[in-house]
């Protein structure tokens, strides 16, 4: 699991979401965002968001699309 970091304020939040990111070092698989929904690639730093208390449905995102997620005010 990734261990827990201070507060990011250029972190996008949504209530009810956990949202972490995930460095380029750190992405060592490719993923399909659920904004575009394009690949997320190895090797390309994102985020990953998940309802409170269900990690199990974390999902990885782009940031750029998170971002415009958070602005929608909607996940989908
Ligand atoms: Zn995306």
């Amino acid at each position: 699991m990734i261990p827990p970091r201070p507060e990011d304020p250029f972190l996008p939040r949504m209530v009810g979401y956990e949202i972490q990111r995930v460095p380029s070092y750190r992405a060592v698989k490719a993923y399909t965002c659920p904004g575009c929904p394009q690949t997320v690639p190895a090797g390309q730093g994102h985020v990953v968001v998940w309802p409170v208390g269900m990690v199990e449905d974390r999902r990885h995102w782009h940031l750029h699309c998170w971002r415009l997620a958070v602005r929608r005010g909607r996940v989908a």
